[in-house]
């Protein structure tokens, strides 16, 4: 690694608590990066962790991937802004080599710079275009956080309880199928089916059934009929825990909320771009197709770029409001966004999330029959969650009883792998779910060498738990 000549560690801590507004503090003490190369980082004493959490699911590509680079140089070389007065070619070239991945009629985009502007602008879409106000989301999602996203995302409101989620904003059940009230475990689209007993068949899942009726029911006591703007859902909710929905719930619920006059968004920011195997949008999994689409993150590989995606007579609903964006669009983001889908489609990422999604998901499937601690294994591709319980496997399924494993354990098992040099997220609304999101060139070896540094940190998590009675 090249040697790091900027600020000093003890410095950048002092100013971590008295410059800088607080963020989401990953662990004990702050990981201070200094340099990237693929699926691999560098702190500033030059050791070397595997990132199995690609920055939340953004490093799509790898971290300072040559091609995106290059892409950037060149393009920062010839023209870096035009501040959407004017245009530059390359946002064509962006914008047909997007549209070009795009089903159906969605092929109208607007450029943007981060997730939350992205669902910010498909709300207001959802309200000019319906002439309704009332919007229905998911508990447990993630959409972003401005002003009415706070609401729509709840995460302040479900987990802090200080939060209002405002006026027209509306929350379905979570239908998870795991933790959730019905059952249906193992309904999920899963290419690995990881839990034992299964409540339905293929084609006729009861947990889907009753999360379908409990959000219908909003309907009659919240929601006039007919009078609803749109529903938001990310196709796996990756903040809330890679949270996998029981088969064919999205696709009635689309077409129960465009029969009360809604539109329908798909919120790919995390699941978007391949990273689910399968599909390059992993809404394609539920055999629905949304009215909007939005998507940020892997979409620029950690470059600040974001999307909406949509019909042009959706599109054409703006005509009645005003709205500009300073910097999407902007050349250089467009030159990013050409050079990252070329790179997915010339490196097969998308194959490589499958094959080694599905490899991953098969060890730790493996993992979860030693490990009591694992209650939960699920995901696609390289969106991956092991969600830790305290108890016994056998009580979720006898008793329904699950006691997620609280978060100084999971926080010590975190900090362990962090040892030993490999990272990754956390999630749920409980912070005991571990989020696997990796740039999507990891290989089978990282996934052993993460397998072996999970075993490890478990081990030593229990031998600590009998030692001290922790
Ligand atoms: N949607 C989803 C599914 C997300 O995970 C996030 C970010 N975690 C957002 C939207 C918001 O994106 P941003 O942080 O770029 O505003």
């Amino acid at each position: 690694p090249l040697p790091y000549k900027g600020i000093s560690y003890e410095k950048a801590q002092y100013m971590q608590l008295n410059n800088v507004f607080p963020q989401v503090q990953m662990y004990e003490d702050p990981l201070l990066l200094h340099e990237g190369k693929m699926q691999w980082l560098f702190d500033y004493k030059g050791k070397r962790y595997l990132d199995m959490f690609g920055g939340i699911a953004t490093v799509s590509v790898g971290h300072c991937h040559p091609k995106i680079i290059e892409a950037i140089a060149e393009q920062s070389g010839i023209l870096g802004h035009v501040s959407g007065a004017y245009e530059h070619p390359k946002m064509y070239e962006y914008v047909e080599s997007l549209v070009s991945k795009m089903p159906g009629d969605l092929k109208t985009v607007y450029l943007v710079n981060s997730g939350s502007e992205a669902n910010e602008l498909a709300m207001l879409l959802a309200r000019l275009h319906t002439g309704n106000q009332d919007v229905l989301s998911i508990q447990n999602c993630y959409h972003g956080v401005s002003g009415n996203l706070h609401g729509l995302t709840a995460l302040a409101s479900a987990k802090f309880n200080n939060t209002p989620a405002g006026i027209s904003i509306h929350h379905a059940m979570c239908p998870d199928v795991f933790k959730g009230i019905w059952g249906g475990r193992k309904c999920r689209d899963s290419p690995v089916q990881t839990q034992r007993s299964c409540e339905c068949d293929r084609n006729h899942c009861r947990a889907a059934d009753n999360y379908y009726e409990q959000l219908e029911n909003i309907f009659s006591y919240s929601i006039p009929r007919g009078k609803v703007a749109g529903f938001f859902a990310e196709s796996i909710q990756g903040v809330g825990g890679v949270v996998q929905f029981p088969r064919g719930y999205l696709k009635r619920v689309y077409e129960l909320i465009r029969s009360n006059g809604g539109l329908c968004v798909a919120d790919e920011v995390q699941t978007g771009f391949g990273r689910t195997g399968e599909h390059f949008w992993n809404f394609q999994s539920h055999g629905i197709t949304p009215d909007i689409v939005t998507m940020a993150k892997g979409i620029g590989n950690g470059f600040p770029m974001a999307a909406v995606v949509t019909t042009s007579a959706i599109a054409r609903s703006l005509n009645s409001a005003f709205h500009f964006n300073t910097f999407g669009g902007n050349p250089v983001s467009c030159a990013v966004g050409v050079s990252v889908l070329k790179v997915i489609e010339e490196e097969g990422l998308q194959q490589n999330c499958l094959d080694v999604g599905t490899y991953f998901l098969e060890k730790l499937c493996g993992m979860r029959r030693e490990w009591k601690i694992i209650g939960d294994v699920r995901g696609k591709g390289l969106m991956i969650g092991v969600e830790l319980i305290d108890g016994d496997q056998d009580d979720i399924d006898n008793i329904g009883v699950i006691n997620p494993l609280n978060c100084r354990a999971v926080s010590r098992i975190k900090n362990d792998c962090l040892k030993m040099g490999l990272l990754f997220g956390v999630g749920g609304i409980r912070s005991n779910v571990l989020r696997f999101m990796p740039p999507m060139c990891v290989t089978k070896a990282d996934v052993d060498f993460t397998i072996a540094v999970l075993r490890r940190a478990m081990q030593n998590y229990y031998e600590a738990k009998y030692r001290n009675n922790l």
